[in-house]
């Protein structure tokens, strides 16, 4: 049967971020939406239909939001939307382990529009705080219908599609109720229909939140957690990312073969160039991602990101960012184009935006190689691990400085909100960590690198073999050299656009002369000191390398979150001039 529905109905979901709303739309409409979309945080509307009988159901998700009346463009868009009776009723969606909290939005909207239920979700977690709703008591107070669910579990899903059925066919209110003081009133309402027992474990949660929470033992164990993740990504990649290009080195003589009657040119460009390219982005990429991804996850899911933005705040603030933007900081040192996918968590857009365009100044894990190679090359070992250190402070000062400035003054105009949630500590369900992790997050930013790097290869490899090298080089010498540097880096850092670890074997291929990436690997330091490299270069080099364009994947992923081009370049330009004033005073002072 199709077409032949007698109604059809428009409901829209409000609520808080992170009271499961999207998990209740999934399990409504039976869409998975979470492709790319942070969890915690829905980005824009989305819409799924729903079927009982002759109704459609049309679900639109709105963007979490506490109040309607908020600056951020996420308020904005939920009370537009809520005003336009585009909605046939809305479900106002509640934490049930935070009433007092929801109740607020909750009035708001019953204020505002006709025929709303109120759906408490969460019911599970309730329960197990030892937290319970009167339902009747709950729903006399707001003159709505009441639904407790637990979504996560599909529990009271088809009383909620029961009660919005039932209050799309009643009359519309005609006096909508008044409430002076939303807060007041919620507190009170609370007070009246949710009850909780005195029960000791609470209490033991509660201090051990307060522990986690504290200076003195939630800020060494959050260095340590970090310390732990970016160790196990960092130094923990290098094995599977040996093996991967071991198995590729095979997988290249293999593909030589096959094409051997092919002509010199075709080979050099579909394996030396897009093949080898591919190969080495994929190799030094993949299993960092796959490693900080799901500790990365774990920590979100059960609910300790917000507890390390509350303890980072202070001191971020001081340098004129946020808490939050330490955590996409961190997830930088991973890969940037996840540490701008990651400023999702940060509600306010000006931050938000200011972040974007910074993150990049941290060093991701492909310049990790660059910044070690050139560290040891003319330092001992352990002043080379304390330069690269330093490296990766000064990139984390540098990106929390200036967008500290870019708050205060480019971007003073964007909205700007300090609302800080909490959530409870929530057990970590493992299957969907490493589902979440691998699908949406690790193969996602692979397969977004794979389709610039492609291309972007087969450009390497035909600059390489047509001469065009030498010329390239020698145009942009005078530029290389006012930086510090020489042509020939300066043209390996445009050509490593790609990806950042491709910086140091082009170094290598134009100093060796040959032309594939294949054969620069495992070839040391010393050619490049033979190639007429000094410390006050590799110093310059090492800048530059904190402090230059975002490799294309993190261009490409700052336009997907931004929209728009101009803030794409200026993600661009933003770091580079940083970069080039740094690069220049060294000049001046060392040389
Ligand atoms: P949104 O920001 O409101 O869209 O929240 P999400 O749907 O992303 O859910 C936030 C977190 O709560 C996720 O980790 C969900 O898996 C979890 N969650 C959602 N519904 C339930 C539920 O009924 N019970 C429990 N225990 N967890 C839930």
């Amino acid at each position: 049967m199709s077409g032949a529905y007698i109604q059809k109905i428009t409901v829209a979901l409000a609520g808080n971020p992170n009271v499961g709303k999207s998990t209740l739309f999934n399990a409504l409409t039976g869409l998975r939406q979470h492709t790319g979309n942070w969890p915690g945080k829905t980005v824009g509307t989305a819409q799924g239909t729903l079927r009982r009988g002759d109704i459609l159901y049309t679900l639109v998700d709105l963007p979490g939001t506490y109040s309607l009346d908020g600056k951020s463009e996420d308020e904005r868009v939920t009370g537009t939307f809520l005003q336009s009776n585009q909605a046939d009723c809305t479900v106002v969606v509640c934490d049930g382990t935070c009433m007092e909290r929801s109740l607020i939005l909750a009035l708001e909207i019953l204020q505002r529009t006709d025929r709303v239920v109120v759906c408490v979700n969460l019911m599970d977690e309730a329960d197990r705080h030892g937290i319970s709703v009167d339902e009747a008591a709950l729903s006399r107070f707001l003159g709505a219908p009441v639904v407790l669910t637990a979504a996560g579990k599909g529990i009271g899903l088809e009383k909620l599609i029961e009660q919005i059925c039932h209050s799309t066919l009643a009359p519309k209110r005609l006096d909508s109720p008044k409430w002076d003081d939303p807060i007041t009133a919620a507190e009170q309402i609370a007070g009246e229909c949710i009850f909780r027992e005195a029960e000791e474990k609470p209490k033991y949660r509660f201090q051990v939140d307060r522990l986690m929470v504290s200076r003195r033992f939630g800020v060494p164990l959050m260095f340590l957690l970090l310390l732990a993740i970016v160790w196990l990504t960092v130094w923990g990649a290098n094995y599977p990312s040996a093996l991967l290009e071991s198995g590729f080195d095979w997988f290249y003589a293999v593909l030589k073969g096959w094409l051997k009657a092919t002509p010199w040119w075709l080979q050099g460009i579909l394996v030396d160039g897009l093949y080898a390219t591919c190969a080495r982005v994929i190799a030094v990429m993949l299993p960092p991602m796959a490693i900080f991804f799901p500790l990365f996850t774990i920590l979100e899911d059960i609910g300790y990101l917000p507890r390390m933005a509350f303890l980072l705040d202070p001191c971020m603030a001081r340098c004129g960012g946020c808490g939050k933007q330490a955590l996409t900081l961190c997830m930088g040192l991973g890969c940037n184009a996840v540490g701008v996918m990651g400023c999702r968590i940060i509600d306010s857009p000006r931050e938000r935006l200011a972040a974007i365009l910074t993150n990049a100044m941290v060093p991701c894990n492909g310049r990790f190689p660059t910044l070690i190679l050139l560290g040891t090359l003319f330092f001992p070992e352990a002043g080379a691990a304390l330069i690269v250190a330093a490296c990766v402070a000064l990139g984390a000062v540098g990106a929390t400085v200036t967008s500290g400035i870019l708050s205060r003054t480019a971007l003073r105009s964007e909205a700007s909100s300090f609302l800080m949630e909490m959530p409870p500590f929530r057990r970590p369900r493992l299957g969907k960590i490493l589902v979440r992790s691998m699908l949406d997050r690790t193969l996602f930013v692979a397969g977004r690198a794979l389709r610039v790097s492609a291309p972007a290869g087969v450009v390497l490899w035909i600059v390489f073999n047509t001469g065009l090298m030498g010329l390239a080089a020698g145009f942009l010498e005078p530029f290389g050299q006012l930086l510090g540097m020489n042509g020939l880096i300066l043209l390996a850092f445009i050509l490593a656009l790609p990806a950042n670890e491709l910086l140091i074997p082009v170094i290598l291929m134009a100093m060796t002369g040959s032309g594939s990436l294949q054969e620069t690997a495992g070839l040391g330091g010393q050619l490049l000191i033979d190639g007429g490299i000094t410390w006050q270069m590799a110093i310059c080099t090492m800048v530059f390398t904190l402090f230059h364009w975002p490799c294309s994947t993190t261009l490409m992923t700052v336009y997907r979150e931004t929209g728009s081009v101009k803030k794409t370049a200026a993600a661009l330009f933003l770091p580079t001039a940083v970069g080039i004033i740094l690069c220049i005073m060294l000049k001046l002072l060392l040389m």
